[in-house]
C-alpha cells in the first residue's frame, strides 16, 4: 500500500506513518488501488495545496489537520507530458470560502511507497519527444541566438524566444532546435471563455499561466519561421493554437495565406491546427489550402458541460462536430484533445457521448489531456454529474474496445504515422 504524504507549512514533504493516501473521482474521496499507482515519472513535479487537509485512509476516510504539533496541507503530483492521471488528490477544505483556488495545473493524487513517491497515472504515448533529457538550454540558448541573428526583426521569433525561455514551452524549444513540432502563435482574440484558459483568466479568480501573445506575425515572419522547419526539421510539424494565443480559426485569412505559400514551396513535413474547432468553413478552407492535421480541443462531449466549461460566443458545441467532421471529410487526420478529469471525463454519460462523437465524426485519434485547473474550481463550473464513474483505466479500455480504429496518445503526430498506432503496446 501507499501511504499519505503531505506538507507542513514550510513546504516540506512527509509520508505518514499509518495512514493509506486517499485519491479522488470527481468530490468522490476513494482508495486508489495498487495497480494505479506507478513511480513518479522524471519529470514531475509535487505542489502544496494550501487551504486543504490531506485526505488518507485509516479504516475510514480521514482529513488530517495536525500531524504531531504540525499543521498539515495536502501534496499533489503534476505530471510530465505523456502521462494521464487516474486520480485527483484526496483534499478537504475546511473553509471552502478562504481557501485560494489553485492555479492552472492538474493536480494528481500521490503517495508514497517503498522508499519512493507514487503517482496515481497511467502512461498514454511512447513517444519520448518531450522528456527531459531532450532538452538542454546550455545548447539552445546560442541556436536562440543563431536564429534572432538572422532573422533579427521576426516579432514571431521574438515571441517564441519568450515561449522558450520563459515558460519553457517544448515546442517553442523544438522550433530554435529544428526538429519535431514547432509553434506559430498567432491569435490574441478568442471566441470563447474557458474557465482554465491558460492564457487568458477574464475573472481574476486565479493568474494565467501565460501572457496572451499581443502582436500578429505578418505572412513574411511566419512563413521564415515555418519554412526552414518545414524542409529540414526531423519529423517536422509546424502547427498553429498554442497555449500562449487565443483561437487561431479568427484569423484564417492570414493561416490560409500561409499555409498556400507554405505548400507552394515545399511538400515536406505536416501543417497542424490546434483548435476549439468553433468555425466549421474556415476549417474546411484551411483544408483545401492544404492543411495535413487537426486537432480539435474539448472537455467534454456532452453539449451542456461543453457549454459550461468552454462559455462559447456565437457558436456552440454542434459547430466543434461539424468542424471535425469536415477535416475529416476533406481527408484530414483529424485528433480530438480530449481534457480529462477524473470522475467527470469517465461518466457513463460522457463515455457514451464520447463513443458517439467518434462514431458520428470518424476522427482518428484522441489525445488524453490533463485538465490544468483546480479540481474544486472545475467541479463548481460544471452541471450536476450524471452516470457512474467507471474509472480512467477503464475509459482507455472501453475506447481500445468500442473504437479501435482511433489511435489513444498524447502527442501530435508528424504525416508519417498517420493512421499508425505507436502507442498501441501501451496496456491499459
Ligand atoms: S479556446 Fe483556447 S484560447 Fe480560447 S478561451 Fe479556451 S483555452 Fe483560451
Amino acid at each position: 500500500m501507499a501511504f499519505m504524504v503531505f506538507a507542513d507549512r514550510t513546504e516540506r514533504i512527509y509520508d505518514h506513518p499509518t495512514f493509506e493516501m486517499g485519491g479522488a473521482s470527481g468530490d468522490t474521496w476513494v482508495r486508489v488501488p495498487d495497480d494505479e499507482l506507478i513511480p513518479l515519472p522524471e519529470g514531475s513535479r509535487l505542489f502544496t495545496m494550501p487551504g486543504a487537509q490531506p485526505v488518507g485512509w485509516h479504516g475510514t476516510f480521514q482529513a488530517i489537520r495536525t500531524v504531531g504539533r504540525r499543521r498539515v496541507m495536502a501534496v499533489a503530483a503534476f505530471l510530465p507530458p505523456g502521462y494521464m492521471r487516474a486520480y485527483l488528490p484526496g483534499a478537504f477544505y475546511p473553509d471552502p470560502t478562504v481557501a485560494p483556488y489553485l492555479p492552472l495545473w492538474a493536480y494528481t493524487a500521490a503517495g508514497w511507497r517503498d522508499g519512493q513517491f507514487v503517482a496515481a497515472a497511467i502512461r498514454v504515448d511512447v513517444m519520448d519527444h518531450q522528456e527531459p533529457g531532450q532538452y538542454d538550454d546550455r545548447t539552445l540558448l546560442p541556436l536562440i541566438r543563431k536564429r534572432l541573428a538572422e532573422q533579427p526583426h521576426n516579432r514571431l521569433l521574438h515571441q517564441l524566444k519568450r515561449c522558450a525561455t520563459e515558460y519553457h514551452c517544448l515546442c517553442a524549444k523544438n522550433g530554435f532546435y529544428r526538429r519535431w513540432e514547432a509553434p506559430l502563435p498567432v491569435a490574441f482574440s478568442c471566441n470563447a471563455d474557458c474557465v482554465g484558459c491558460i492564457s487568458l483568466q477574464t475573472e481574476g479568480l486565479v493568474r494565467a499561466s501565460h501572457e496572451r501573445v499581443s502582436v500578429t506575425p505578418s505572412l513574411e515572419e511566419m512563413c521564415a519561421v515555418a519554412l526552414p522547419h518545414l524542409t529540414e526539421a526531423q519529423e517536422a510539424i509546424v502547427s498553429f493554437g498554442q497555449g500562449c494565443e487565443g483561437e487561431p480559426l479568427l484569423y484564417g485569412a492570414l493561416i490560409e495565406a500561409t499555409i498556400r505559400r507554405l505548400r507552394a514551396q515545399t511538400d515536406r513535413g505536416t501543417i497542424h491546427l490546434n483548435t476549439n474547432g468553433s468555425l466549421p468553413r474556415v476549417v474546411e478552407r484551411l483544408c483545401r489550402a492544404g492543411l495535413d492535421s487537426i486537432r480539435v480541443s474539448l472537455n467534454s462531449a456532452q453539449p451542456e458541460a461543453y457549454a459550461a466549461y468552454y462559455r462559447p460566443k456565437n457558436y456552440n458545441f454542434a459547430d466543434v462536430v461539424e468542424s471535425i467532421r469536415t477535416a475529416k471529410g476533406c481527408g484530414r487526420y483529424t485528433s480530438v484533445n480530449l481534457l480529462v478529469f477524473p470522475g467527470v471525463s469517465d461518466r457513463e454519460e460522457e463515455v457514451e457521448g464520447l463513443l458517439s462523437l467518434i462514431a458520428d465524426t470518424g476522427l482518428d485519434f484522441i489525445q488524453m489531456k490533463n485538465l490544468n485547473i483546480d479540481p474544486r474550481r472545475y467541479l463548481e463550473s460544471l452541471p450536476p454529474p450524471r452516470g457512474r464513474a467507471i474509472g480512467m483505466r477503464e475509459l482507455l479500455q472501453t475506447i481500445r474496445r468500442e473504437a479501435p480504429q482511433v489511435e489513444i496518445g498524447y502527442f501530435n503526430r508528424p504525416k508519417a504515422q498517420f493512421g499508425c498506432f505507436p502507442s498501441a503496446g501501451l496496456r491499459f
